[in-house]
């Protein structure tokens, strides 16, 4: 891992952060995983999912509840993949690129990272410093809304910094925001895996 406190951080627990954690735990046990260490920061207070009611989203049974959705997910997170540190309370402040990795401040503490996934939504204005730079007016949301993304060329920011969900500038969906998280956990996994693409499958007997 070098001398990074983690390998991954994602910053944001909403569909796309819980979802790029959800298949990044699921590969900790692979050999290319080994020693791997992700956490996420589990704010998840404005998560847009809070006030949803989902009918249309594939998998998920019709009227269910976004804020409940997101608590069982956490849970799911918690109990299948022990593994990913989730991070209470805190909130991403800044984020500094260093010479290798990234320096991440929140309202508690300094942590080190490799690389970041950020996936704290479409929401004006960023309040992270270190993220303004990269910052663009949304590109698949209605103009009057004065939603913002990152720029990024398939989620790909910046060396080792990435973004999901409506913040990579994805219509606002639950499953668009999911897969976006799932697809970056996957270009992860096939970093790790020396440029051999790679993602999780189980199987039934
Ligand atoms: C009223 C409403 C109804 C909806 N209905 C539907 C529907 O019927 N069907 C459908 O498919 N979609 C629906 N959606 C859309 C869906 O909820 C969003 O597309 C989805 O939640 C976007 O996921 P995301 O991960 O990009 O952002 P979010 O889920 O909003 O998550 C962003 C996360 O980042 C966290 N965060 C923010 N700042 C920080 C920080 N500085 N540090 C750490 N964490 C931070 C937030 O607390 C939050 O948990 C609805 C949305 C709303 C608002």
């Amino acid at each position: 891992m070098g001398n990074f406190q983690y390998d991954v951080m994602i910053v944001g627990a909403g569909a796309a952060g819980i979802s790029c954690a959800l298949v990044l735990g699921s590969a900790l046990k692979k050999p290319y995983a080994e020693n791997r260490k992700v956490g996420i920061l589990l704010h998840h207070r404005n998560s847009h999912l809070n006030s949803a009611l989902l009918n249309n989203a594939f998998g998920i049974a019709p009227g269910t509840n976004g804020r409940e959705l997101l608590e069982k997910s956490i849970t799911h997170l918690e109990e299948l993949y022990p593994d990913v540190e989730l991070i209470q309370k805190e909130k991403a402040k800044e984020i500094l690129s260093q010479a290798e990795g990234f320096q991440l401040t929140t309202n508690k503490n300094v942590y080190t990272s490799e690389r970041i996934v950020i996936a704290t939504g479409y929401t004006s204005p960023i309040r992270i410093k270190g993220m303004e730079e990269y910052v663009i007016p949304h590109q698949k949301a209605k103009v009057e809304k004065a939603r913002i993304q990152l720029r990024n060329v398939d989620h790909l920011v910046a060396k080792g910094l990435y973004v999901a969900g409506t913040l990579a500038g994805w219509r606002s969906q639950y499953s668009i925001a999911a897969g976006s998280g799932a697809a970056v956990a996957t270009d992860i996994l096939t970093e790790w895996n020396n440029g051999e693409h790679s993602k999780i499958h189980d199987k039934l007997a």
